[in-house]
C-alpha cells in the first residue's frame, strides 16, 4: 500500500481490516467443523482473506457483518468447490454448430472413447511389430485403412492439418517456390495464415490471379526453374461469389505433370463421404481428389472426418517416404490417444451406414428435420412441467451450421427451443447457463435464447432441462 493510500484511510476501514481473521484461525475454525485441511484448503481460505482486503479497501465491504465467520465459511466453500472441480469440463453444445472449434470440434463415437481406454490404460503395440518382435512404426497403424478408404498409395498422421500442411511444404518445397492463387490465400481461424505458415516452412511463395479469378494460364506463366510444387488451398470459411473463376484441380494436375512438379491440395475438412444427399454442398471426397491425380492431400482429423484432432497426409509413397524422413515429422507427432481413437472411427467408415450412424460428426449433419423437432419437443415437455410460467417455451425453426470451416454460408435447417425468459434479461440467462455445472452454450437471436436441438445429444436431454430449471429457481 502506498503511503498516500494509508493517509487516505478512515478509521472504519482500517477497524475493517483488523477484524479480517488471520489464516490460521480461520483454518483453526474450519478443521473444528471437521474440515481435512490440504493445500487446496489452505489456497481458498488465503483467497477469501484476500478477496474481503481488496473488498474493504474499495469501500465494498464496510458492513462488520459481512466477515462473519458463517459469511465467511460460505465463500469459503464456493471458492473451494471451484478448485476441486475440474478446468476442463464438458458442456452441453446447443448453438447449433456441428464441428464448433471452441467446443472442442468433432464428438468422438463409443467405439473411439473404448479403444482409447482399451490402449491408454496399459501397454500396447505403439512402435512395436508384433509380428517380428522388432520395433516398429506408429504410422503403420492406421495407414493400411487410409489407403483401403480414399484409394491413396501411402499416408502418415501427424499432431493437426496446420502441421500436416508445415511438414509437406518444408519436405516438398523448402528454400524454392510454391504455386498458389490469390483468391486461396485465406486465413483459417486460430491464425492459420497459407503465407506465414509458408514463411515457416522455408518456401517462398508465389501468388498467381487476382483476388476473384485465377487462370491455367496464371499458373503456367508463374512456373520457372525454382518450383517446387503447386498449391490449392481449400478456403474453408470463406466464398467468393460472383465473378470467380478457379481451375479446376484435374487441370493443374495435368499443367504440373507437364512440368514434372508435384501438385498439392490442402483440402481443410476432408470428408470420405458425399453428404449432398443430406442437403449439404458437394464436395469432392477424399478419394475423388485422391483420384483426380493430386500428389499430397492434407486434411483435419477432426473437422468432417468426426475423428480426433489429427492431420491426414495422403499421396504418393515416394513422397510420403520422404515426409516421414523428414526431421520435423518427429516434432509433430501423433500420440497414442489419439492413434487409437483415429484407428477405431477409420474403421466405422467401411460401412457407409454405420458410419453415419455412429459417428456423431455424420450424424448430426445427417439427421432429419423430424428428429431433430422431436428431440425440440422432449425438451419443451420437461421445461414446460417444471417452470410455474418464469418462462414461456416454444419450439421455432432456425439453423444450424456445419462449422469447422466447412461449407461456410450454407444453414442446414433446424429446430431450436426458445426461451423467453421473465424476470431476468436474456444476456443474465446466457451467463448464468454458461456457469452452470452442466455448462449449456446457446444463443440470443431475434429476443429469444435458442437452443439448436441439432447439436443436443439424446442422453443429454435430461440435464439440459435440470440446469435450465435450475437456473430459473433463483429467479
Ligand atoms: C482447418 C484448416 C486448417 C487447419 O487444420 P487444423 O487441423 O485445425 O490444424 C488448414 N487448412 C485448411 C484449409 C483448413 O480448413
Amino acid at each position: 500500500m502506498t503511503p498516500e493510500r494509508k493517509k487516505e484511510m478512515t478509521g472504519e476501514v482500517r477497524e475493517m481490516l483488523k477484524s479480517i481473521p488471520k489464516v490460521d484461525e480461520f483454518l483453526g475454525r474450519l478443521e473444528e467443523r471437521g474440515f481435512a485441511i490440504g493445500k487446496q484448503v489452505k489456497l481458498a481460505v488465503r483467497e477469501v482473506l484476500d478477496h474481503c482486503r481488496e473488498e474493504i479497501l474499495a469501500g465494498h465491504l464496510a458492513d462488520p457483518e459481512g466477515l462473519a465467520f458463517a459469511n465467511l465459511a460460505d465463500r469459503f466453500e464456493e471458492r473451494y468447490r471451484r478448485r476441486m472441480s475440474p478446468n476442463f469440463r464438458g458442456v452441453i453444445n446447443a448453438t447449433g454448430v456441428v464441428i464448433h472449434t471452441n467446443l472442442g470440434r468433432s464428438v468422438l463415437p463409443d467405439e473411439a472413447m473404448a479403444m482409447i481406454a482399451r490402449v491408454g490404460g496399459g501397454y500396447s503395440n505403439l512402435e512395436f511389430d508384433l509380428d517380428t518382435g522388432r520395433r516398429g512404426s506408429r504410422y503403420s497403424l492406421v495407414e493400411g485403412l487410409l489407403r483401403e478408404l480414399t484409394g491413396a498409395e501411402a499416408g502418415l498422421v501427424v499432431n493437426n492439418n496446420a502441421a500436416a500442411v508445415l511438414l509437406c511444404l518444408d519436405t516438398l518445397a523448402k528454400g524454392r517456390e510454391v504455386v498458389v492463387s490469390r483468391g486461396q490465400l485465406v486465413e483459417i481461424g486460430g491464425s492459420f495464415r497459407i503465407p506465414d505458415v509458408m514463411a515457416r516452412s522455408g518456401a517462398r511463395l508465389v501468388e498467381v490471379g487476382a483476388t476473384n479469378r485465377t487462370h491455367l494460364r496464371d499458373y503456367e506463366g508463374a512456373i520457372s526453374e525454382e518450383t517446387a510444387l503447386l498449391l490449392k488451398v481449400h478456403t474453408s470459411n470463406y466464398r467468393m461469389i460472383g465473378f470467380t473463376s478457379e481451375v479446376p484441380l484435374a487441370e493443374l494436375v495435368e499443367l504440373a505433370g507437364r512440368h514434372g512438379l508435384p501438385v498439392m491440395e490442402d483440402l481443410g475438412s476432408g470428408c470420405l463421404l458425399d453428404l449432398s444427399r443430406f442437403g449439404l454442398i458437394k464436395e469432392p471426397t477424399v478419394g475423388e481428389v485422391i483420384e483426380s491425380g493430386v500428389d499430397v492431400v492434407t486434411f483435419s482429423g477432426d473437422k468432417l472426418l468426426g475423428g480426433p484432432q489429427a492431420g491426414i497426409i495422403l499421396g504418393r509413397r515416394e513422397i510420403i517416404e520422404r515426409i516421414k524422413g523428414n526431421p520435423m515429422t518427429r516434432a509433430l507427432r501423433i500420440d497414442k490417444f489419439t492413434l487409437a481413437g483415429l484407428e477405431a472411427v477409420l474403421r466405422l467408415y467401411y460401412d457407409e451406414e454405420t458410419a453415419l450412424a455412429r459417428i456423431p460428426t455424420l450424424a448430426m449433419l445427417s439427421i432429419s428435420k423430424d428428429k431433430i423437432a422431436a428431440r425440440a419437443r422432449r425438451l419443451a415437455r420437461r421445461l414446460n412441467k417444471g417452470f410455474a410460467g418464469q418462462c414461456p417455451v416454444s419450439v421455432v425453426d432456425t439453423g444450424s451450421r456445419v462449422g469447422g470451416g466447412a461449407m461456410p454460408e450454407q444453414d442446414l435447417p433446424s429446430k431450436a427451443v426458445a426461451l423467453r425468459p421473465e424476470g431476468i434479461s436474456l444476456n443474465e440467462l446466457e451467463a448464468r447457463l454458461r456457469k452452470s455445472a452442466v455448462p449449456v452454450i446457446g444463443r440470443i437471436e431475434n429476443e429469444l435464447f435458442l437452443l439448436d436441438m441439432r447439436t443436443v445429444a439424446d442422453r443429454e436431454i435430461v440435464p439440459l432441462a435440470e440446469t435450465i430449471l435450475k437456473v430459473f429457481e433463483a429467479v
